[in-house]
């Protein structure tokens, strides 16, 4: 074990184990760990490092700010925070309001007070999906449909009543009149990058809208720009009330938001929520940079063409552990036809390349949304000969 990992063990909680490699530094979609060995990072991060490693940009942004102003307090207005709410509402094509966090938990935690403060005390409990995922504090893991996280940590003091993921049906029958919000990720990311069946977000606006619920859409993994549009929901073409946004917003740099669309954006009242470090300075700043780069380099076409290169050279890998392959853009799930993830991702790393084993048997790829033909073909070139090694 290298000296660091052990360092790592001796003084870090165990509960993420001891990770098996420690990385110096990055640059572009190319890491390099402690030893001075090169990775090609097809996981980013889990989804969070959109320009890859030390982009430019980035870089430039943040180190700007940094010296300019890092810290306000929400006791002061700055403008980075303005325009980036802005810039959001733009993309979102609403004329709701945004309110700024630091990670994806606390979204949805920003979220799930808001639908409160909105439903008021006659709307009881909320629907949420089985498999799903939306944090580890104590109100998103309330929320979230993964029963070997969840229950430890229970009771939460919340009516959350889960319905399978894709049933219209199941949803139908479990929202009422008397609930207040129905949580969804358009694909569920740590499910195994599961997307929704074709209509089923829509349906999800049909019975929110007979029943009066909100539809609250959890975009932290497939938004700004996952899967080669700025935000899932916007491919089915339907509106959501509340959409909660984190990891790849701010490129590396903590940051999340919480928006609300139309009235839902004015539904605190003055007092009604708040963050300390949310919406700093330099984390709007960084996140700037990452919308102005996808706009400008014309990111969101680049996902699509590189992520159809990436699923089709997975397919073609013809080997008998390949089950097939799933998501969309660059957001996607080697299927196994074994549970064996685990001796994938170790095959892959010693291949030199960093992959995420989701699930026994899913492999998910998350890489920067700047990665090139080129080494999307290196990882697919060389994922026949991971499988058998695996
Ligand atoms: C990662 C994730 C979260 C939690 O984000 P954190 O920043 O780890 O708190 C919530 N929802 C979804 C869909 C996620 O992928």
């Amino acid at each position: 074990m290298s000296d660091l990992r052990k360092r790592f063990e001796a003084a870090v909680m165990p509960n993420y184990g001891v990770p098996p490699v420690a990385l110096a530094r990055g640059e572009g979609c190319r890491v390099w760990d402690t030893d001075g060995n090169a990775y090609l990072d097809l996981i980013g991060g889990i989804a969070v490092s959109s320009l890859g490693h030390a982009h430019p940009a980035l870089v430039a942004a943040v180190t700007a700010q940094v010296g300019t102003l890092a810290h306000t307090s929400n006791l002061f207005v700055h403008e980075p925070g303005v325009r980036l709410a802005e810039r959001l509402l733009q993309l979102l094509d609403t004329d709701g309001r945004v309110f700024f966090v630091n990670s994806g938990a606390e979204a949805n935690e920003a979220a799930y007070k808001l639908i409160r403060r909105r439903a008021g005390q006659d709307r009881t409990y909320v629907v949420a999906a089985d498999g799903s995922f939306h944090g580890r504090t104590m109100g998103a893991l309330a929320l979230t449909g993964k029963a070997s996280i969840r229950e430890p940590f229970g009771p939460f003091g919340a009516d959350v009543r889960f319905v399978p993921y894709g049933s219209v049906d199941a949803l139908r029958e479990a929202v009422t009149g008397e609930c207040a919000a129905v949580f969804l990720e358009p694909t569920q990311g740590e499910g195994g990058v599961v997307p929704a069946p074709e209509g089923y977000l829509a349906a999800a606006r049909r019975i929110c809208d007979e029943t009066g619920a909100a539809l609250v859409l959890d975009e932290i993994q497939s938004g700004i720009g996952r899967t080669g549009v700025w935000f899932q929901h916007q491919r089915e073409g339907i509106r959501p009330d509340v959409i909660t946004l984190a990891k790849g917003l701010g490129g590396g740099l903590p940051i999340g938001a919480c928006v609300g669309f139309g009235t839902y954006g004015t539904a605190f009242g003055k007092g009604d929520h708040g963050s300390t470090f949310g919406g700093n300075p330099v984390s709007c700043a960084a996140a700037l940079a990452v919308l102005d780069t996808i706009d400008k380099d014309g990111l969101l076409d680049h996902v699509t063409t590189v992520g159809e290169l990436l699923a089709d050279g997975i397919a073609a890998a013809g080997h008998p552990l390949l089950a097939g392959v799933r998501g969309s853009g660059l957001w996607r799930a080697i299927v196994l036809t074994e549970p064996k993830s685990a001796e994938v991702e170790a095959a892959a790393r010693d291949a030199g390349f960093l992959v995420n084993a989701i699930k026994p048997d899913v492999i998910r790829l998350a890489p920067p949304l700047i990665i090139t033909p080129d080494e999307v073909v290196s990882f697919t070139a060389a994922l026949p000969e991971i499988l058998r090694k695996a």
